[in-house]
């Protein structure tokens, strides 16, 4: 399980490594690095790519021909998994619900799509048993579960946690920041900044998966005021395209521009104390910026 799928995605020491620091905040007492994951691949890159990774070996040992998921279809985990399987040579095939779009970028990276009623959709272990055949592996909805989780702890693998006092990351389903948990040292944090309106999977994957005395180390924070999942309204278009010009990062609409606006946030109201040092995990996901409308972000 530990032996990674050949070829390696990178060469040497992860393209991420070492975390960039961020001046930003500098003046109001708190110090910054980010940990650059977007650095790796504008597809397969980002937090998806070490979700995914035990289930690559896996499905290679296993000898699979076709990997199996679930998702919608701006989905960075859909996005991810049909761009590694085009680069590694499965085929793919994804299970989504509502109307098939006109134009389905999923497809056109390779990936085959069945569209099944929302009803139907809920279910995704009845979805498996309905349909699965033979040469398939399957990877649950965002890469969740036992192997995602420990894939995502590898995030930290080669990263010096010692000046840290919190670790900061956007919030799907909670794998990665369970993931991130896993590694810290006992007096460090992970805020997991949840962007869906619920968070109810998160909550129990934590439960579920992060050993008792860790539990306190993982906290969510969540920010009402981040919007839905989805949705980009104006201000945080305006934050996201002055975030690049200051910062040269960039950022997508769902996940980690939500991140830096939220750490802004807590950090002019002082909800991140000074003298903090974080470590924020640019979690990548820029290709779910295609669903814009043209023109919405200046980078
Ligand atoms: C999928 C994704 C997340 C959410 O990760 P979870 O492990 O589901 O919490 C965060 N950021 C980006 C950019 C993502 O694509």
């Amino acid at each position: 399980m530990e032996k990674l799928i050949e070829p390696l995605p990178w060469k040497g020491p992860c393209p991420c490594l070492p975390p960039e620091p961020l001046r930003t905040w500098e003046s109001l007492g708190v110090a910054a690095d980010v940990l650059r994951l977007d650095r790796i691949h504008p597809d397969w890159g980002g937090n998806k790519w070490f979700k995914l990774r035990h289930h690559l070996t896996e499905a290679k040992r296993l000898g699979a021909s076709t990997l199996v998921s679930f998702g919608g279809i701006y989905s960075n985990h859909l996005w991810a998994l049909a761009s590694a399987g085009k680069a590694w040579g499965w085929q793919t095939k994804a299970f989504l619900t509502g109307h098939p779009p006109s134009t389905n970028p999923l497809m056109e990276k390779g990936m085959s799509c069945v569209f099944v009623s929302r009803g139907e959709f809920e279910d995704h272990s009845k979805i498996q048993s309905k349909w699965e055949q033979a040469g398939e592996y399957w990877i649950p909805m965002g890469g969740s579960g036992l192997l995602g989780i420990k894939g995502a702890a590898t995030i930290l693998n080669e990263v010096d946690l010692r000046p840290y006092s919190h670790i900061i990351c956007a919030t799907g389903t909670g794998t990665m920041a369970i993931g991130l948990a896993t590694q810290i040292l006992t007096h460090q944090v992970v805020w997991g900044l949840p962007v869906l309106k619920n968070w109810a999977l998160a909550e129990e994957q934590k439960f579920r998966f992060l050993p008792v005395e860790r539990q306190k180390n993982l906290v969510w924070k969540n920010r009402d005021n981040m919007g839905r999942y989805g949705k980009a309204q104006p201000a945080l278009l305006d934050f996201m395209n002055q975030w690049q010009a200051q910062t040269s990062i960039e950022t997508d609409f769902i996940y980690t521009g939500k991140l830096f606006w939220a750490v802004d946030q807590m950090i002019k109201e002082e909800e991140l104390e000074k003298g903090s040092k974080i470590l924020v995990v640019h979690s990548g996901g820029l290709a779910g910026n295609r669903s814009l409308p043209q023109g919405s972000l200046r980078f």
